[in-house]
């Protein structure tokens, strides 16, 4: 994991993006898709690369997919506007195949900015290249929905809403496992804050 660097932003990282040659697919991408929401989000989603519809407006999770991770995460009480969602890699693979490991980790350094700079305190994976960032060699039918901490955070593995979105079994481990993140969400609420009762309370050698 990268250091936060003090002058780095959201705004340096999708400026950077924009125009980044650091792999083969800047040469064939509409628009480079750096990611969008709240800077200050809880939660931050990864994805797998910008699809068609991606990739003509630069903005992530707009076709249908997208449409069906609205909805997962309107059920489960969270609005797109407080969540921050970006994918492994910030431009279209042609012809939508996956993206290959130079890719993914010639991508990866603003991926583990973007990271720092949000600072999340639950990161959900979605689809398979996103889980293998944090669990490699892991299979997602194995671990979906099994929320794991590293270090200060949560990650939470989960299917890929395309994969989800037209087989009816895995459309409803999907929305299980999203159903998940409210309660997960509030149990880290209630542990920080008992932890902050426990730094506020004086130490004994304050006492005396
Ligand atoms: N699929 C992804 O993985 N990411 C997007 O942004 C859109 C579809
Ligand atoms: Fe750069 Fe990532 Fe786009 Fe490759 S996918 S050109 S590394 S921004």
């Amino acid at each position: 994991m990268t250091a936060k660097r003090a002058d780095d932003s959201l705004e340096q990282v999708a400026s950077e993006v924009k125009v980044c040659p650091l792999c083969e697919l800047c040469r064939s991408r509409t628009h480079a898709v750096p990611g969008e929401g709240n800077p200050e989000a809880r939660v931050m989603l990864i994805g797998e690369g910008p699809g068609w519809h991606e990739d003509q407006q630069g903005k992530p999770f707009v076709g249908a997919s997208g449409k069906f991770l609205s909805e997962l995460l309107l059920n489960a009480g969270l609005s797109r506007e407080e969540v921050f969602i970006t994918n492994v890699v910030k431009c279209r693979p042609p012809g939508n195949r996956d993206p290959l490991p130079d890719e993914i980790e010639a991508c990866s350094g603003y991926l583990e900015r973007q990271m720092e700079l949000i600072d999340p305190d639950v990161v959900v994976t979605l689809g398979r290249f996103s889980m293998a960032k944090f669990f490699p060699g892991e299979r997602i039918s194995k671990i979906h929905g099994q929320p794991k901490e590293m270090g200060k955070r949560l990650i939470v593995p989960m299917y890929h809403p395309a994969a989800a979105l037209h087989q009816s079994a895995l459309r409803a481990t999907i929305q299980e496992d999203f159903d998940s993140l409210p309660k997960l969400l509030a149990d880290r609420e209630r542990a920080r804050e008992a932890s902050r009762q426990q730094e506020d309370r004086p130490s004994q050698s304050t006492l005396f």
